[in-house]
């Protein structure tokens, strides 16, 4: 199975193979003040939720590649030397995707994944961090922190992988904001 995820405008194309590891919406304090950030962008759309939570989907690194539209990749992080950094595709200010460096996986902006390839959100995670809990879809797993469950899907992803970390270089380091 093959699936691409793109910007806006088309420009920035990401494929993946096989199913993600999971769905998630995270709800962490980070991801609403970085994603509210960018949806100040011109023609970034909405990029939280209603429920304050934003949707990824996470994919092994050793299954996602750059089709096209790399110079318009651009890093941002909250912090100087932050471990994580969010990367938009700036020909229209779509978010793409999340990394944590040291990480095994990427999470994709579920948003960029075409409308009928989008798995349904499996888990909310750090819903801890939100004021008000009382949006989130009953029946979805709504953990307060990252939970066992969440991490024994990232570890299993990462057994499968032989424990490598593949290097994701799409993005030339430039100045972050
Ligand atoms: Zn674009
Ligand atoms: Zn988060």
């Amino acid at each position: 199975m093959n699936t691409t995820a793109t910007c806006h405008c088309g420009t920035v194309r990401i494929a993946f193979t096989g199913a993600p590891i999971m769905s998630n919406e995270c709800c962490c304090t980070s991801c609403r003040t970085a994603n509210h950030r960018f949806e100040a962008l011109l023609g970034a759309g909405q990029v939280v939720n209603d429920t304050g939570g934003t949707p990824y989907t996470l994919i092994r690194k050793d299954r996602v590649r750059l089709l096209s539209g790399g110079d318009c990749l651009q890093a941002h992080s909250l912090k100087p030397g932050a471990p994580t950094r969010r990367v938009i595709a700036t020909c229209c200010n779509a978010p793409m995707y999340l990394e944590f460096k040291a990480g095994h996986w990427l999470s994709l902006y579920t948003d960029r994944i075409p409308l009928g390839e989008r798995l349904p959100v499996e888990l909310y995670t750090m819903t801890g961090d939100l004021p008000d809990r009382s949006r989130l879809t009953p029946g979805i797993p709504a953990p307060k922190t990252h939970t066992a469950r969440f991490m024994a899907k990232l570890l299993g992803a990462w057994v499968a992988m032989g424990f490598r970390v593949p290097k994701i270089d799409w993005v030339k380091e430039r100045a972050n904001g």
